[in-house]
Formats: C-alpha cells, structure tokens, sequence
C-alpha cells in the first residue's frame, strides 16, 4: 500500500523520459484527487515539441478517456490551433493538476477548481514534463495555470497574449482556457471571446516563426 506524500516529487523517476512519467504518474497517491479521478491524466505529445500548453485539470470527458484536451473543449482547441497555424501534432498538452477533481451535482460531475496543496503536490510531474520536453514557447490556459506556471500576481484578463521572463522557456505567455470559451453567457460573445483565443494563439504561432527567421 502507498504511502501519501506531500507532493510528487519522490515519484518522479532518475532521468525521466515521457513513457517512464506516465507510467509513475499512473500511480500516483500524492494528494487526494486520485480518490475522486477515475485515473491520472497524464500530457500527451512528442518530447521534440515545440510549443508546450498547460491548462488547469482534466475535464469530465478526458478523464474516462485518460487523456487531456479530448472533450468539448478539446475540441475547441484543435479548430483554434488549426485557424492559428498550429499543427495539432506538434504540440504537447499537459495540466496543471492531473487528476479530474468534480464534485456532484444531481447525476453529473461539475468542476471543482483545484487547491494549492493540490496544485504543489502535483507540480513535479508538471516540471518533470517541462524538463524532457524542453519546448520554446509554454502557453497557459486559463487563470489556474498561468498563476501557477507565471505567478500568482498575473492576469489573464489584463495581460493574455503578452510574453512573460521566465527560466522554463524562451517564450512564455497565457491566454484564457478553451471551456471559459464554452461558457460564455451568449452566442455572441461565445464568438468573440473564440476570436480572441485565436488571436492569441496566431501570437504564438507568429512569435515562433519571427524566431526561427532570426535564427537563419
Ligand atoms: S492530482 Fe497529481 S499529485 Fe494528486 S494524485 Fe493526481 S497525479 Fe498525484
């Protein structure tokens, strides 16, 4: 039997590489959320990528499916990646926290945002991603990861789509998570809260290129 740990890090394998962290993180007992989870959501794409995004937790959908950014926000994300010039296949798509933390509301599962202490438990495996993937560009999604990955003084309201110093990448930036997308109060501004998503996301795409240049 596991014994419960303060945070992760104690898991995290020497010289870790993608498949080893999935398979430790699989087991996972670092904090609570692995009660209530159906199983550990670990970041899925190439340890080459370029471009790293971190959201908050998995969703409902994601995890019965074990994997991050497959429900409907998802699939927001793929179409907004694709109108930004971002191939899909290219990128790695992690959280912040990886196990799916809900709490019940008649028979579904609602969200529930989560803590600190679940945040700190789980950051290893997060630096441990950064680590191997070693990308140019991180981009947070939402509040809860860019408070986390930035700082908590950061705003994505005021400061989405801006490049942040940081010692995890050349390029680090946030902008709002895909699901505040679906949550908008109107058709309306459910399309314009998704253009400026993609604006953000054309920054990325733009910023990586301008790079590339110089670098020729
Ligand atoms: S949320 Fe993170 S720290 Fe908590 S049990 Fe799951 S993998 Fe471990």
């Amino acid at each position: 039997m596991r014994v419960p740990t303060q945070t992760a890090a104690p898991l995290v394998p020497p010289r870790p590489s993608l498949p080893k962290l999935r398979e430790a993180a699989a087991d996972c007992r670092a904090c609570d959320l692995w009660r209530t989870g159906t199983q550990t959501v670990f970041g899925e794409g190439k340890s080459s990528s370029q471009i790293l995004f971190i959201g908050e937790q998995p969703g409902d959908k994601e995890d019965l499916a074990g994997r991050p950014f497959v429900g409907p926000a998802g699939a927001l994300f793929d179409r907004a990646l694709e109108e930004a010039g971002i191939d899909r296949n290219t990128v790695y798509v992690t959280n912040v926290v990886k196990h799916f933390k809900w709490e019940p509301r008649g028979k579904r599962r609602i969200h529930k945002k989560p803590n600190a202490v679940e945040i700190t438990a789980c950051r290893p495996w997060l630096e441990a991603e950064i680590k191997v993937v070693q990308p140019r560009m991180i981009v947070c999604l939402g509040a809860t990861a860019a408070q986390a990955v930035i700082g908590p003084k950061f705003r994505v309201t005021t400061q989405r789509g801006q490049f942040v110093e940081s010692p995890l990448a050349e390029f680090v930036t946030a902008t709002v998570h895909p699901s505040s997308i679906l949550r908008a109060p109107s058709d309306e501004a459910r399309v314009l809260e998704r253009e400026r998503f993609v604006e953000d996301l054309r920054k990325v795409h733009d910023a990586l290129v301008a790079r590339v240049r110089r670098a020729q």
